[in-house]
């Protein structure tokens, strides 16, 4: 199963992909993630990165296509994977989509979260990450017992720079202007599926996992020749 978590920042699609990719055995491909790494290991990739990150911009699409083409191409993607945060722009959706068809494969799914712009601001702002272990807690819905400090392994809690309220209003302005019109390009494609994201973590994931697993029946009975 190709898979793609589409939606606006901190709509929930790293936590869903976490549990998604555990369930499903595929493996997580967050382009966020990736970058970051770049930028804290100050190779070429991340120096070039690091400014439009922090400033809540989007990084050009030569740069994140690059490294996105290369995880894609390692063998635990043969069968699969979950794209979480890629592509956020049209032209990132039309190089993946014909990456795909010169591996003689498509997209199957398209998660899209909807989400309230209030509850995506309150999520974001509230994100404490851990500097050891990388768990994440929220000051408010998922408190460490002793603030600051990571219940799993002690590590000190910190803020992402572009979790900050002024650069999180620019990451959902960039969201609509940049991002949005992905939606309409795959309603187009027929394979888009919205999850409203507002609900409990258990629930959502509850129906993402049901639509991957008929999904996977149908292109079973494909496959089978059956339809
Ligand atoms: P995320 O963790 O997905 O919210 O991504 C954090 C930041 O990384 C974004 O605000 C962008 O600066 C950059 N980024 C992540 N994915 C992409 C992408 N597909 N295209 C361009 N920039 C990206």
């Amino acid at each position: 199963m190709r898979i793609v978590f589409l939606g606006p920042p901190g709509a929930g699609k790293g936590t869903q992909a976490e549990i998604i990719s555990k369930e499903k055995k595929l493996p997580h491909i967050s382009s966020g993630n990736l970058l970051r790494e770049a930028v804290e290991t100050k190779s070429e990739t991340g120096r070039k990165a690091r400014d439009y990150i922090e400033k809540g911009l989007l990084v050009p699409d030569e740069i994140v296509v690059d490294i996105i083409k290369d995880r894609i191409l390692r063998d635990d993607c043969k069968s699969g994977f979950i794209l979480d945060g890629f592509p956020r722009t049209l032209s990132q959706a039309k190089v993946l989509d014909e990456m795909l068809k010169k591996l003689g494969n498509r997209l199957d799914l398209v998660f899209y979260f909807a989400v309230s712009e209030e509850s995506v601001v309150l999520r974001l702002t509230g994100r404490r990450i851990c500097s050891s272990c990388g768990a994440n807690y929220h000051e408010k819905f998922v408190p460490s017992e002793k603030e600051g400090i990571c219940d799993k392994c002690g590590g000190t809690l910190y803020q992402r720079a572009d979790d900050k309220l002024e650069t999180v209003q620019e990451r959902i302005r960039v969201y609509h202007e940049q991002t949005e019109d992905l939606i309409e390009y795959y309603k187009k494609s027929g394979i888009l599926k919205e999850v409203v994201s507002d609900v409990n973590i258990e629930i959502i994931t509850k129906n993402i996992s049901d639509s991957i697993e008929s999904a996977l029946k149908k292109k079973d009975l494909i496959s089978d020749g059956v339809v």
